[in-house]
């Protein structure tokens, strides 16, 4: 996968360790959740960057069903916990998160969601993260105009 180098994700080392604790809850499941915080666009001498800064998560606790799979599926469901965690921290959501057992990258089911997600303007131009529970690598991914691309990720360690 191609990597877009004007989108950067950026966290904090606190929620990097809230992601793993989640990842580590989960388990052996998959978790998920969802990243809120602010998009800022960045000038820079070849023209913009776009850093997605996460500042909140809301681990969505899991059971067997709350893949981030079944909750694309159930659309009504994934707006609901949305619209309760949007109001706690009032932020935009940035990023879709969830993990797997070994690897950061996004399956071809994910690649499906991803390209049918973007289709709702809630959640248009998001970034996926994938932690593996294995090594809590994490990645990001976007589709972009009609493509799809990793991006950097930066963790700011204090
Ligand atoms: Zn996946």
């Amino acid at each position: 996968m191609k990597l877009l180098e004007d989108i950067k994700f950026i966290i904090d080392d606190e929620i990097f360790k809230k992601l793993s604790t989640c990842v580590k809850n989960a388990s052996p499941y998959e978790a998920c959740g969802l990243i809120f915080g602010e998009i800022i666009e960045k000038k820079v001498e070849h023209g913009f960057e776009y850093h997605y800064l996460g500042q909140r998560f809301e681990c969505i606790e899991s059971t067997n069903k709350s893949t981030v799979a079944f909750l694309i599926d159930n659309i009504e469901e994934l707006n609901e916990i949305y619209k309760t965690a949007a109001e706690k921290y009032n932020k935009r959501l940035i990023s879709i998160f969830h993990s797997h057992p070994a690897g950061s990258s996004p399956s071809g089911v994910d690649t499906d969601n991803m390209k049918h997600l973007n289709e709702f303007k809630l959640f248009k131009n998001l970034i996926w993260t994938i932690m593996s529970a294995g090594n809590n690598d994490l990645d990001g991914f976007i589709y972009f105009n009609k493509e799809f691309f990793q991006i950097l990720v930066e963790i700011n360690k204090e």
